[in-house]
């Protein structure tokens, strides 16, 4: 019988082709007047040329974000956001730079305008990670969520095949998890499986065709399924296990999600019947997990914790880290079970 909770995100979601021309309309929206336009070094130009059509709004552009959300970077963008005397962030890009404008939100109450450009996710979560002398901590709060997100398909045609890839699987993660979390609800349920469903088809179009607009469309919009499913419901052992690993051996954050998926969903496969129904459904194949493997290998993602340099000795410290903080999963987290899995995500080996 249904039993279930659900509360739905505030955020104003603009999506389409050539979207970007109401980012004008979408700083006033948020009251701003004045924006700081956020991106990574390797974004500057594309972030810049983007938002020319609100050129006259923006009085700033910070281009230092980068991975993980350390507080030094953070620091640094908040002198900015002081000096220019801006009243709203513009994050162009991927989840590096959505982090940052995130951290500036929760500190100094600014409105956000999210414009992603990978799959990742993080631009419908209230969630953010931060990095302090090397440790990552993540938070939940509705002073992170951003306030409008612009999706322009346009912007992820220079996601590189290889990113595209990896960054599409990091959200199909997501969704996984997000079927079978312990306050998973139905329509988080719908939204998952229309999300791997769309993500499985679109990712290997775009690896054979990365200008196929349609496919980057179908890509895109299956991103923001993905997020809004792992901003709605709590996240279990695959996620738990990423971060222990990115943690621990400071692996990237994509990679090691398109690793470790196919494992994870492997060994709660016995305790999720129905997720598992749902996830035959979208993949079309009795073999969900053996389907997320091949995925990987048809989207160039590196199949083995080897290839991204972890070393061998880090299975043991993996394994140990996962049951040593206890939190919630289908499946009990038990040390030789969870060992096991790593040692084979570790190999490269197909999930059993
Ligand atoms: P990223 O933002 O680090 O981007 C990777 C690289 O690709 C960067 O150099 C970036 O500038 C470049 N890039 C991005 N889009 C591009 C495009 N369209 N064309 C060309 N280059 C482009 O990668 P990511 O995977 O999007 O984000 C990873 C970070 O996001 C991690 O720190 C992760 O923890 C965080 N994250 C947070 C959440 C959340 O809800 N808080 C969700 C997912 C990811």
């Amino acid at each position: 019988m249904l039993s279930f909770t659900y509360e739905s995100l505030p955020a104003r979601i603009k999506f389409g082709r050539g979207t970007i021309a109401s980012l004008a309309d979408a700083i006033e929206e948020v009251a701003g007047t004045r924006a700081l336009l956020l991106s990574t070094p390797q974004q500057t130009e594309q972030a810049r040329e983007a938002t020319l059509p609100a050129e006259g709004q923006i009085v700033g552009h910070f281009d230092g974000a980068t991975m993980h959300t350390p507080l030094g970077v953070t620091e640094q963008a908040l002198d900015v956001l002081k000096q220019t005397g801006a009243d709203c962030v513009i994050s162009f890009g991927g989840g590096s730079t959505i982090g940052l404008g995130k951290a500036l939100a929760l500190r100094t109450g600014v409105p956000q305008i999210a414009i992603p450009t990978t799959y990742a996710g993080s631009e419908v979560t209230p969630i953010l990670g931060e990095t302090v002398d090397g440790r990552k901590t993540t938070q939940r709060s509705p002073k992170i969520l951003p306030n409008v997100v612009i999706y322009d398909v346009e912007f992820t045609l220079s996601l590189p095949p290889a990113l595209s890839g990896i960054s599409g699987l990091n959200a199909i993660a997501h969704a996984v998890e997000g079927l079978y979390a312990r306050d998973t609800n139905p329509l988080v349920q719908l939204m998952a499986e229309a999300a791997v469903r769309t993500l499985a088809t679109s990712l290997p179009r775009i690896m054979a065709a990365p200008q196929d607009i349609e496919a980057r469309s179908q890509a895109l919009f299956g991103a923001w399924l993905c997020g809004t499913v792992l901003g709605s419901v709590g996240m279990a052992l695959h996620h738990k296990l990423c971060h222990t690993l990115g943690g621990a051996f400071d692996l990237p954050h994509a990679e090691t999600h398109s690793i470790v998926l196919p494992h994870a969903l492997a060994f709660n496969a016995p305790m999720i019947p129905e997720a598992m129904a749902a996830l035959r459904r979208a993949l079309g194949t009795e073999d969900p997990a053996g389907a997320l493997f091949n995925l990987g290998r048809t989207v160039g993602a590196p199949a083995s914790l080897k290839a991204l340099g972890m070393p061998e000795a880090g299975i043991q410290t993996a394994a140990e880290q996962a049951v040593k903080n206890p939190y919630w999963n289908p499946r009990p987290v038990e040390f030789e079970a969870i060992r096991t899995m790593v040692a084979r995500a570790y190999a490269g080996e197909r999930p059993v």
